[in-house]
C-alpha cells in the first residue's frame, strides 16, 4: 500500500512512524513533514489545504490511503476532496468536522443527543452576553465559538474578566471565529481525554492520555499546544469509559448520521471527571498533538490497520490489542515558547540517541539545514521535539523519556521536568 500522511508535527512523526511498523505500508510519503519524518519516509512539499493539489499528487503517486493529521485541512474539506476523487482516507468530513469547527454547533449535538456537558447558552450581540453573564455570576467560561488555536477560551474566575472577555470577542480579537460566543457554565473536576476511533457507525476506543497545558513546572505560566502527556490516563476508569461511549461518543454518531453527516475519523472527547462521572468539555476531530505520539507508541503496527478500518467503514470487526504498557512523552520548546522565541537554533545529539520500538524521538518544528548548516538539524518552531517513551510503570516510561531529553544538546530549548506529577508526584 502507498500511503500519504497530510501534516509535519510531532504528532504527524508518530503517525508516520507507527505506519512504518505494519508490513501493508510499502511507501510512506508525508506533507510537508519535518527532519524527523524525513529520516523514515518522503517528504513532499505540498499545499495540504488545496484538495485538487493533493488529488492530483494521489493520482501522480499511486496513493492507495491518506491519514489527515491536523485540522486545517478537514475543516477545509480536503478530506472531501481526497473521497470525492475516489480515494480511501482517514479524516472527517468538513461537516462532520463542524464537531470542532463550532463550539455551538458541538452543544445543538449534545442536546440533540442528551450528551451530558456543561449548561450554556450562545450569542451573537454583546449586549445579550454581558447580561445573561451578570444573572449567571462567575466563575463562568466564554468561548469564541469557532476555531481560535486554543486561545479562544476564558475561563473566567470573576465577572469582570468574563466581561472584557465579550469585549475582546466581540470587538474582533479572534476574527469571524468570535461573531459568535459560547458561555458555559464552569466544570470542576479533573480533565483527560479519550480516543475513539469512528466509522460513521461504529467506534472503537484507542486509548486514554492526559495532557500538560502550562508551560512551566507546576502547571505555571501561559497556555501551550501542550508540554507532554502519558496514557493511559486512569482517571478514566474502563466504568467511565463505557459511560463515555454509552452517553457521549454513540449518542453523538447517531445524531451525526441522522443529520446525513456521518462522522467517521478520530473522535478526540476532552472530558471533565467528576465523582465518577464525565461531561464532555470538547470535540476535537483529530489526534491530539502530543497525546498522539504516545498512543501511536503503545499501538504500533495496529495503529495502520484501525485507521485503515476506520476509513473503510469495518470497525465493527476490529479491535485494539493493549499490552499492559505505560507510555510518557516529553515536548521540548524553543526558549520564549508560546510567545517569541529563536529559529534556526542547532540541536546536536539526536543521532548519537538510542531508539527502539520502546523509545523514540519524534520531531516536531525541526529542518534539515542547507548550505552551510548542511546535516545539522534546526528548530523552526516552538514545539520541537518529543521524547517519546513507554515501559512496564509509567516511571519507567517517564526515566526513559526524561534519559533521552537530558541526552539531546539544545541550549536554547527548555521543557517541564515534572510530566506525569499527577501519577508520580
Ligand atoms: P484546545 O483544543 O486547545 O484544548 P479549545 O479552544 O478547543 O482548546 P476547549 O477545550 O473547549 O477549547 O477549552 C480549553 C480549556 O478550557 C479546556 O481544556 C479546559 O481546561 C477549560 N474549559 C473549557 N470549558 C470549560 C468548562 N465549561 N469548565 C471548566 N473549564 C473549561
Amino acid at each position: 500500500m502507498n500511503i500519504l500522511i497530510l501534516g509535519g508535527g510531532g504528532r504527524e512523526h508518530a503517525l508516520a512512524w507507527a505506519t512504518l511498523q505494519n508490513p501493508k505500508c510499502d511507501k510512506l510519503i508525508v506533507a510537508p513533514g519535518n527532519a524527523g519524518i524525513a529520516k523514515i519516509a518522503e517528504c513532499a512539499d505540498l499545499n495540504i489545504l488545496d484538495g485538487g493539489v493533493v488529488a492530483q499528487f494521489c493520482e501522480e503517486n499511486a496513493i492507495d490511503f491518506i491519514i489527515v493529521g491536523p485540522e486545517a485541512p478537514l475543516a477545509a474539506g480536503v478530506a472531501d476532496d481526497l473521497r470525492n476523487a475516489g480515494f480511501l482516507v482517514f479524516g472527517p468530513s468538513k461537516e462532520a468536522a463542524r464537531l470542532e469547527a463550532s463550539k455551538g454547533f458541538t452543544k445543538e449535538i449534545c442536546d440533540a443527543a442528551g450528551a451530558p456537558t456543561a449548561g450554556y447558552a450562545r450569542f451573537t450581540e454583546a449586549g445579550p452576553a454581558k447580561d445573561y453573564i451578570r444573572a449567571e455570576g462567575a466563575p463562568i467560561v466564554v468561548k469564541a465559538d469557532g476555531l481560535a488555536a486554543g486561545k479562544g477560551v476564558i475561563v473566567a474566575m470573576d465577572e469582570e474578566t468574563a466581561l472584557a472577555a465579550i469585549d475582546d470577542m466581540f470587538g474582533g480579537e479572534f476574527g469571524s471565529a468570535g461573531a459568535e460566543v459560547v458561555i458555559e457554565e464552569f466544570m470542576e473536576g479533573e480533565e483527560a481525554s479519550f480516543f475513539v476511533l469512528c466509522d460513521g457507525v461504529n467506534a472503537l476506543p484507542v486509548g486514554t492520555a492526559q495532557d500538560h497545558k502550562r508551560a512551566f513546572d507546576g502547571d505555571e505560566g501561559p497556555n501551550t499546544g501542550g508540554m507532554g502527556a502519558y496514557s493511559p490516563a486512569p482517571v478514566l476508569s474502563d466504568e467511565i469509559q463505557a459511560q463515555v461511549m454509552d452517553q457521549i461518543v454513540y449518542p453523538t454518531l447517531r445524531e451525526m448520521e441522522k443529520r446525513g453527516t456521518p462522522y467517521a475519523g478520530v473522535l478526540y472527547v476532552g472530558l471533565m471527571i467528576k465523582d465518577g462521572q464525565a461531561r464532555l468539555v470538547e470535540y476535537n476531530c483529530r489526534f491530539g498533538d502530543p497525546e498522539c505520539q504516545v498512543l501511536m507508541l503503545r499501538l504500533g503496527a495496529q495503529a495502520l490497520d484501525l485507521l485503515i478500518a476506520a476509513a473503510e467503514g469495518t470497525l465493527d470487526k476490529a479491535r485494539a490489542n493493549w499490552a499492559d504498557d505505560h507510555a510518557m512523552t516529553v515536548v521540548l520548546a524553543a526558549k520564549g515558547y508560546p510567545g517569541a522565541y529563536d529559529k534556526g537554533t542547532v540541536i546536536r545529539g539526536l543521532d548519537a540517541l538510542e531508539e527502539s520500538s520502546s523509545q523514540v524521538c519524534f520531531h516536531a518544528g525541526t529542518t534539515q539545514g542547507q548550505g552551510e548548516a548542511k546535516g545539522q538539524v534546526l528548530a523552526t518552531g516552538g514545539r520541537v521535539l518529543n521524547v517519546t517513551a513507554r515501559g512496564a510503570t509509567l516511571q519507567e516510561a517517564r526515566d526513559r523519556a526524561y534519559a533521552m531529553a537530558q541526552a539531546i544538546d539544545w541550549p536554547e530549548g527548555f521543557y517541564r521536568s515534572d510530566i506525569g506529577w499527577r501519577m508520580l508526584g
